[in-house]
């Protein structure tokens, strides 16, 4: 429930007693409300084709999630470095990979993401002729994956680039999810709207024809070569991005429900109470 969203992995994989709730909340939700960063896999057209999510896999095979994603103060060196809080793991920020429809893409010397280090450099573990991973698998924007950036950015230096940054929201790791429409590919050519509540029509919308708008996003401007095969999105990442977002859609609807009854019978909805439901 809102629980998981809000603790993301901070509780360790043990669930947070009552109180250790509170306390967590107390804590974290202020700097995180003001600290968000926002992250998101950039094709040198501009575009967003990738907003990370929190269990959007990294570089390192670990989740967005499992990264360092609060801030107490955001750092002032620019790029931010998000670095992954396993164990043991080497990662030292988050890089997002995309896959080649469910096949994880190949670097120039045929190896696999994972057969990578996940260390500076990213060079390979199962050959000595790999000068750091390094894929032309092409996204859907046309452009080759080693030419697309990972972004990292601060909510200021998201709208002043016109890019939105969806409403203020306590969940962790929410990486550049900012709104229903945020896990398409391409989804600035449904979500206009910057700040702004989810379209009525998402929300209209029965959940189960939720692929429709995506499905239509990933058409891109391509279609051709979508039809070739050669171009593909990462359906499958998506699928467990999609059971999150289906999870919170339905948190979302109930809570526009209630929204809708409070504003239209109440007329006393205050920002707090978003953040309380
Ligand atoms: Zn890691
Ligand atoms: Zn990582
Ligand atoms: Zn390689
Ligand atoms: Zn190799
Ligand atoms: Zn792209």
């Amino acid at each position: 429930g809102i629980q998981d969203l809000i603790v993301g992995d901070d509780d360790g994989g043990k669930l947070f007693t009552p109180e250790e709730y509170e306390e967590y909340k107390r804590k974290v939700l202020p700097a995180r409300l003001k600290n968000r960063l926002y992250v998101s896999w950039r094709s040198p057209t501009g575009m967003d084709c990738k907003l990370v999510g929190p269990e959007t896999p990294c570089f390192c095979t670990h989740r967005y999630k499992q990264h360092k994603t609060d801030y107490e103060e955001l750092p002032k060196e620019r790029p931010i470095s998000v670095p992954c809080r396993v164990k043991r793991c080497p990662c030292q920020s988050y890089q997002f990979v995309p896959l080649n429809g469910t096949q994880p893409i190949r670097c120039r010397c045929k190896h696999f993401p994972d057969q990578h280090s996940a260390a500076p450099g990213f060079a390979c573990n199962s050959c000595s002729k790999c000068s750091g991973f390094h894929s032309s698998f092409t996204c859907a924007c046309g452009q080759p994956a080693y030419a697309h950036e990972t972004v990292v950015e601060t909510k200021e230096e998201r709208l002043a680039q016109g890019k939105p940054v969806g409403q203020d929201v306590p969940y962790a790791a929410m990486g550049g999810l900012t709104g229903f429409s945020s896990l398409a590919e391409g989804y600035m050519r449904l979500d206009d709207s910057g700040i702004g509540a989810p379209p009525a029509e998402l929300l209209d919308a029965p959940i189960t024809s939720m692929d429709h708008p995506f499905l239509k996003a990933f058409q891109g401007p391509s279609s051709s070569s979508s039809a070739t095969g050669q171009v593909s999105h990462g359906k499958q990442s998506e699928a467990d991005d999609m059971a999150y977002f289906e999870k919170r859609y339905q948190e979302r609807a109930s809570y526009c429900i209630y929204c809708f009854i409070s504003i239209h019978f109440h007329k006393r909805m205050s920002e707090t109470d978003i953040y309380m439901i």
